[in-house]
């Protein structure tokens, strides 16, 4: 019986063989076959290694606010009046080192604790102060040039209202809250909005950042969703016009660098990244992080180029045109995103200016890879905190301008009073506090104390209160 168990598997070995043979001869066999002529195949698209080189643009592209350039800072006048030390006199017990004259043919408008203002008392026995300049000998409330002047209602309900809005309650519902005309609350957003884009701007200049990353979140605007433009106009305006909101961060201390609303086009792209370069020190050039969307790229090299002449190939004939090229110091790469059936895919990495060696040099210290989900984390923050780009809600603006003030409210609200958990510094030793409570281990700190633009955490209202001078102030040494 042994044998007939033998020959089975040897049986079977064959068997096997015989069906590997097959599959190794069969493509052969039917390639053969038929005396087809050899088609030409077209040749297979290798993909390239390495990306080609950047070859330049032979015109400097064109950026609007370059050229209107309306939005630059105020300079100091070049020589500010004499410092005033009180000399007699008991000591003065206001102080009024934050405060400035106001009054246009005073040498000492503008300067802000230059020792001209003196506190007079309350006028009235009103809520403000009045200061008295002693070089004009003329009287203003220290509330001039705030949300506050001329408002009768109380401080603290107007700071209230403003920091509901800034949680992301619509203005609607704040007027509820508080029982206030709902115009009344829009008008408080509009003056605030204001005071704090003129704060923003006092404090957010020269900012210096290794990293910037850029996204833009789409907003809807409520005349589209709620029909009041007829359909075809919305849908024309949802395909060629929506909304979005520019935000562009830095990922290392948090700071919202800027935020902006426009269409998503080259020339926003421009103008954004032109405010971006506004912020930053002129001879700062950070590695740019920023999704697929292509503008980016010229919007970049407008803002972070200079004119370069490309050596000759040959010895004859004329010279080549000098190409734009991006600085050698930039660093731009790009996270391309493919979403299918409303699911990611697929997530690509690609270096557009500078090598990939220069980005990881820049990246690594921190431990991260390329990656823009700082700026999507924050862009689910503005979602949280305006009201007014909120998804599925009802509390939509009805214009670009209203969803600009919600926006510059959110912006000042996230950079000064907001400690951010991930930027708190550990205590050397626990505080005790007061009752049982447990002791303080860390010390908060916002964005724009990492940044090294302020000292402390702001309230709202002491934000609400500042009164913003006309031009940088010197540093004091
Ligand atoms: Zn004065």
């Amino acid at each position: 019986m042994v044998p007939d168990l033998f020959f089975y598997q040897l049986g079977l070995v064959a068997l096997v063989w015989v069906c590997l043979m097959l599959q190794w001869v069969w493509p052969s066999a039917c390639a053969t076959a038929p005396p087809t002529p050899p088609q030409p195949t077209p040749p297979r698209r290798q993909r390239r290694r390495e990306p080609k080189p950047f070859a330049g643009l032979t015109k400097k592209p064109h950026c609007d606010a370059c050229e209107h350039a309306s939005d630059l800072r105020p300079e100091a006048p070049r020589t500010p009046p004499p410092r005033l030390v009180p000399t007699r006199g008991r000591r003065r017990q206001v102080d009024t080192s934050t405060h400035f004259c106001p009054n246009s043919d005073c040498t000492y408008r503008g300067w802000v604790g230059w020792g001209n203002l003196r506190a007079n008392g309350h006028p009235n026995g009103g809520p403000w102060r009045q200061l008295l300049c002693v070089a004009c000998r003329r009287y203003c409330l220290e509330t001039l040039g705030t949300l506050f002047h001329g408002k009768r209602e109380s401080v603290e309900l107007i700071v209230r209202v403003i920091a509901c809005l800034a949680e992301g309650l619509g203005i609607r519902g704040t007027a509820r809250v508080f029982e206030v005309d709902a115009n009344t609350v829009l008008q408080w957003l509009v003056d605030a909005a204001a005071q704090l884009r003129a704060f923003s701007q006092h404090f957010l200049h020269d900012v210096r950042v290794r990293q910037v990353q850029l996204d833009e979140l789409f907003a809807l605007l409520s005349a589209v969703k709620n029909g009041e433009v007829s359909e075809a106009e919305a849908i024309a305006r949802l395909e060629r016009s929506p909304q979005w909101v520019w935000v562009a961060m830095d990922p290392e201390s948090k700071l919202l660098l800027a935020i902006d609303v426009g269409e998503r086009t080259l020339a926003m792209a421009q103008c954004f990244v032109h405010h971006v370069t506004q912020v930053l020190a002129p001879d700062c050039a950070p590695l740019f992080l920023t999704d697929g969307f292509r503008e980016y790229l010229t919007a970049l090299l407008t803002h972070y180029g200079q004119w370069v002449q490309p050596p000759r190939r040959q010895v004859h004939g004329p010279a080549p045109k000098p190409r734009w090229m991006p600085l050698p110091q930039l660093l731009y790469a790009q996270v391309v995103k493919t979403v299918r059936r409303r699911r990611l895919v697929r997530v690509r990495h690609r270096v557009v200016f500078g090598t990939l060696e220069a980005i990881y040099a820049v990246l690594t210290p921190y431990g991260w890879h390329i990656n823009t989900a700082f700026v999507e984390r924050i862009t689910l923050s503005i979602r949280q905190h305006v009201a007014a780009v909120g998804r599925r809600v009802s509390t939509l603006c009805k214009s670009e301008d209203g969803l600009r003030q919600q926006l510059a409210l959110y912006q000042t609200y996230h950079n000064f009073c907001l400690p951010h958990t991930s930027l708190r510094i550990p205590l050397g030793l626990p505080e005790p506090t007061n009752g049982t409570g447990s002791a303080k281990r860390w010390q908060p700190q916002t964005p724009a104390m990492v940044a090294g633009l302020t000292d402390h955490v702001w309230s709202l209202r002491e934000m609400l209160l500042f009164r913003v001078p006309p031009w940088p102030q010197p540093v004091e040494v």
